[in-house]
């Protein structure tokens, strides 16, 4: 396995990380998950897009333009290739002296990036998983992907504690994301999901799949709905980079569509694997 450091590319064991990283001290960077099929980045483009604007939102200088930053993906996949698996990529604003304001101008930021394999989880998006509710209680702009995580964290801790495989966030009964997917409702034909705000991070597989719904005529709401709604949907399935498309057929105690994947879903698993099969 390797590392990239900024421009240089080591043996992952002989990574390096400087202990004054305020990525290390506050979470204070941007990470994107870009998955890769057939030795190849998925929707990059779209990622990186997102990663500059997280980066913005955060008043993080990116190190290097985005085109040199796919020129360091590929090189890093080149030395260390990767057939179906993911590519972590990290910016943090850099090492400086422990204070909570911004350093000083002209800290660098320190980007790092691995890649390593990871199969496509079949079982799960063939058969679906259980999730659990679990109150939203991160803060207002979780539309920045940030490696301050602790909410998502705790929410993935408690679904695991609880048997499942995902935990679907809720704000007083709203419910918003999962903690590491996007969640979609269908209610009467119509595809439901959170609309592209604050409150949730709005997903590259999310926007892939809403398009195709549109394309294909299934209706899409980009609307709230409430967790009771979402008890008594016709089917329930979360979006993200290496779930992909997934089904819900549990959630807490309610079987969702008689606690079998149902065919919207089924249509939308097809129509996201013409993509890259
Ligand atoms: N929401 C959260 C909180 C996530 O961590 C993820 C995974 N990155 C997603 C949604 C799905 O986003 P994407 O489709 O871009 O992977």
């Amino acid at each position: 396995m390797k590392f990239l450091h900024n421009l240089t590319i080591t043996d992952y064991q002989d990574a390096t990380i400087h202990p004054d990283d305020r990525g290390y001290y506050f979470g204070d960077g941007i990470y994107e998950v870009f998955r890769i099929y057939n030795g190849r980045l998925f929707q990059e483009d779209a990622h990186l897009v997102r990663l500059a604007r997280s980066a913005a939102e955060l008043r993080i200088p990116l190190p290097y333009g985005l085109p040199e930053i796919t020129g360091l993906m590929y090189k890093l996949l080149e030395e260390d290739p990767v057939e179906e698996g993911i590519l972590y990529l990290q910016i943090t604003r850099g090492a400086a002296p422990r204070g909570h304001a911004f350093p000083p101008e002209g800290t660098q930021p320190v980007l790092t990036a691995y890649c390593k394999p990871l199969p496509r989880n079949r079982d799960k998006i063939t058969g679906g998983i259980r999730i659990v509710s679990v109150p939203d209680i991160r803060w207002l702009r979780c539309d920045i992907k940030t490696l301050n995580l602790l909410g998502n964290v705790l929410a993935k801790q408690e679904a695991v504690e609880r048997g499942a495989d995902e935990a679907v966030l809720h704000r007083s009964g709203t419910v918003t994301e999962c903690s590491s997917s996007n969640i979609m409702m269908v209610k009467d034909g119509t595809l439901w999901t959170h609309p592209a705000d604050n409150l949730i991070l709005p997903g590259i597989t999310r926007q892939v799949v809403l398009e195709q719904a549109r394309t294909v005529g299934i209706p899409v709401q980009e609307a709230v709905f409430s967790l009771e709604e979402l008890y008594s949907a016709d089917e329930v399935l979360i979006t993200g980079t290496t779930t992909e498309v997934t089904p819900v057929i549990l959630i807490d105690e309610t079987p969702i569509a008689g606690g079998q994947p149902g065919p919207i879903t089924r249509q939308l698993q097809r129509e996201y694997q013409t993509l890259f099969m």
